[in-house]
């Protein structure tokens, strides 16, 4: 481990920290002791989808071990560059054609999902919105009422989910404005977050934001984004009590990853670390075959035996749900149900 900056802790400076996020690849190999060789490539690639990532992550990872677990998450890779399989696309969960309004998705029964801002404090290689035209779609709040109105007018709608990019981008203002609009309409019953925040800046986890959430008498689920335990120290540790303190449900989704979690012990180890943080496992997302993440993939079998074997070791309720997405397909799909040969 190599040792931690300054902790920037008060409410407040969690904006700093997100502006301080390292973008340039030379900065981020020179940090970790990395070889020089590794940058060409790393510059090359940030071209398609721009490095991004917090001081905070950095500091969880090992110094001088370009096959860390967290950095192979976000570092650039000529890999990324490489002829892709014809079954990775741009848009491989069919987001753009479910779309009635901008920035609004609704796939699914009873809920929708708003995409709310583009902006993330790290940027996950694997990403399946790498290439996600966020100018077009994306709900910038001029936009938000006719998601408001969408959602008004249709009262199958139980649930909103706050995504992007990271809903927890947005200010405690905004936050506390869209809250509070969504909390006036009456068939609405829950509010869910998906956002890496409390794991990638979990100084976002103020104060503001807990009694925000804690003062609407909609249902608060945060789904968090972890992929090995390796990701989990105390600043996060933090962060996840205090949401739970105040009432939220936590839940994990994961996305399987080769070279990073793709093994039984690494999952074991995360899903009990999630646990022992009153977070359960939700989804173990197989990769979106997006461009440019095809040296990510692991292999159906492979991904199934992985599941298997967690379940022979863990209480049924620290086993996610292996699923994949399909686009026009009405949930997520499953992968599981037979033993794997
Ligand atoms: C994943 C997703 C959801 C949520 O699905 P759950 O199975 O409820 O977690 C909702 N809307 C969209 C567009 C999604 O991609
Ligand atoms: S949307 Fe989620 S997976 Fe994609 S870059 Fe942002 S934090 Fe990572």
């Amino acid at each position: 481990m190599i040792p931690r900056t300054a902790t920037t802790w008060q409410t407040g400076n969690w904006q700093k920290s997100l502006a301080e996020a390292i973008r340039d690849p030379a900065e981020l190999l020179a940090l970790l002791k990395l070889p020089d060789e590794l940058l060409p490539a790393a510059q090359k690639a940030a071209e398609l989808f721009p490095l991004r990532v917090t001081h905070s992550f950095v500091n969880r990872m090992r110094l001088a071990d370009p096959s860390d677990p967290l950095l192979l998450q976000v570092l650039p890779l000529h890999l990324e560059l490489d002829d892709q399989p014809d079954d990775f696309v741009d848009d491989p969960v069919g987001d753009l054609q479910a779309m009635p309004i901008p920035g609004l998705l609704h796939k699914y029964q009873g809920r929708v999902l708003l995409i709310t801002t583009a902006a993330c404090a790290i940027h996950c290689r694997y990403c399946f919105r790498r290439h996600y035209p966020y100018q077009q779609a994306h709900n910038r709040p001029e936009h938000w009422q006719a998601a408001l109105d969408y959602i008004e007018k249709d009262n199958s709608i139980e649930e909103v989910i706050l995504s992007g990019g990271d809903p927890l981008s947005l200010s405690n203002e905004r936050l506390t404005r869209l809250v509070e609009q969504l909390g006036e309409i009456p068939h609405l019953k829950r509010l869910r977050i998906h956002s890496r925040h409390p794991v990638v800046l979990p100084e976002r986890i103020d104060e503001g934001l807990v009694s925000l959430l804690a003062s609407s008498h909609l249902q608060i689920i945060m789904v968090i984004h972890t992929n090995h335990a390796q990701e989990i120290n105390n600043e996060v540790r933090l962060s996840l009590q205090k949401l739970s303190v105040h009432g939220c449900t936590l839940l994990n989704q994961a996305v399987l990853l080769k070279g990073i979690n793709d093994d039984v012990a690494n999952q074991v180890s995360l899903s009990k670390s999630l646990f022992e943080n009153g977070v359960l496992p939700y989804y173990l997302h197989q990769l979106d075959k997006v461009t440019g993440a095809a040296h990510f993939a692991v292999e159906q079998e492979t991904a199934l035996k992985i599941e298997q074997q967690m379940r022979h070791q863990l209480p049924g309720y620290l086993v996610p749900l292996l699923v994949t997405e399909q686009a026009g397909y009405p949930s997520k799909l499953p992968l599981s149900g037979f033993p794997a040969k």
